[in-house]
């Protein structure tokens, strides 16, 4: 996702950003509103007042959508839960949270206020609406309010849909939880009853389709196959997750950190280098720390004609960096580099770096673990 997604900025100390196939749906939505539904609801108007209002509509939309990740981002943050940012795509949104609900009660709640944030937005719009009608108003205007929602009470109930990744599938997964005490069954069982859900939506708009109501069927098909597509990456992070959350950052990070001096050539490294790392740090002549240069952009300027760059030019301050502690998990640190996967983090203790993590270093002690656990399994 990293190269698709837009900042928009921070809201309530929250990251905010976007997805740019939003702006595909933005567009339908307006289409929609301004050549369909508001020409329905109020005749007689100019097309560019049609548009005007479908724009503002379209907007208003992704503000109540936003509304409804960001009540799930401050509930999560009022249970302990960081917050590492919300991404708003297509007709929906992402609210990463760096590491877990202590207990499947604060699970649930973290997730049940969104729908119920969209549905008390639906109550309002709709009481905004009667409560304009009774003035004069233009018809536009009111049109728009009783679209607007619908649109939210749309949103509410088809997020309680128990299909992971929808709101309705994490509550699902919480109950489980609570009736279990495990957390990784919740999620499976959840994935597994989302599938039902999608090949019956699936099926659902295929009858919709062979009835005639094609592009209503087309819908249902698609929106079948996404959450069948999305709850079964869901299900397979699940056993990574609950692995790497096991691990601490201690354990993973290559340590000793190795420093190397600043004036060495990139083809100097790249020849006769010190020990392969995926992260050095510098010295300048005087012993001072520089800096630190990922092995990867030491390649990088190798193979496209830099050779003769000293170390120094390709260097990043500590500060560009995500920094972790020792005691992290894994988990928490995969969220936390987020789309910076590729540029490592560093393990601080004390103000100072004690090692490094790539994502080879985390892929490897995952399949460590897998390999471990898969011949403990097979014991009698
Ligand atoms: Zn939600």
């Amino acid at each position: 996702m990293g190269n698709q997604t837009i900042r928009l900025g921070r809201i309530l100390g929250l990251e905010i950003s976007f997805n740019w196939s939003l702006l595909l749906f933005f567009g339908l939505i307006a289409w929609t509103m301004a050549s369909d539904v508001l020409p329905a609801g109020a005749p007689g108007q100019s097309t560019v007042a049609y548009w005007a209002a479908g724009f503002i509509g379209a907007l208003v939309f992704y503000a109540c959508l936003l509304a409804h990740e960001i009540s799930h981002a401050l509930v999560a943050r009022a249970k302990g839960v960081k917050v590492a940012g919300i991404t708003l795509w297509l007709f929906g949104g992402v609210t990463r949270l760096e590491g877990e609900p202590k207990g499947a009660s604060d699970q649930a709640l973290i997730t049940v206020v969104g729908p119920l944030t969209s549905l008390a937005l639906a109550g309002l719009a709709y009481l905004l609406d009667i409560a304009l009608s009774a003035l004069p108003v233009p018809l536009l205007v009111t049109t728009l309010v009783g679209w607007l929602a619908l649109l939210n009470l749309v949103l509410g109930v088809f997020n309680l849909v128990p299909a992971l990744p929808l709101d309705g599938g994490r509550l699902l997964g919480a109950l489980i939880w609570w009736r279990t005490g495990s957390q990784d069954r919740g999620i499976r069982n959840a994935v597994t009853v989302g599938k039902v859900f999608s090949f019956l939506l699936i099926g659902l708009g295929v009858l919709e389709v062979v009835a005639g109501g094609f592009i209503s069927g087309i819908w249902l098909a698609f929106i079948g196959w996404f959450l069948l597509s999305a709850g079964s990456v869901e299900g397979r992070q699940v056993g990574v997750r609950a692995r790497l959350r096991r691990i601490p950052a201690s354990a993973a990070m290559a340590a000793p950190v190795v420093t190397i001096p600043d004036w060495l050539t990139v083809g100097q490294l790249l020849e006769s280098g010190p020990r392969r790392s995926s992260l050095y740090a510098l010295h300048d002549p005087a012993g001072q720390p520089s800096g630190f240069v990922a092995f990867g952009r030491v390649l990088e300027a190798g193979t496209a004609g830099g050779r003769d760059r000293r170390l120094r030019e390709l260097a990043t301050p500590i500060s560009a960096f995500v920094q972790v502690s020792p005691t992290d998990d894994l988990e928490a640190v995969l969220v936390r580099l987020g789309p910076r996967l590729e540029e490592g983090a560093l393990v601080m203790e004390h103000g100072e770096v004690v090692g490094t993590i790539s994502s080879s270093d985390i892929a490897r002690m995952a399949a460590e673990l897998q390999l471990f656990e898969g011949g403990d399994r097979r014991r009698p």
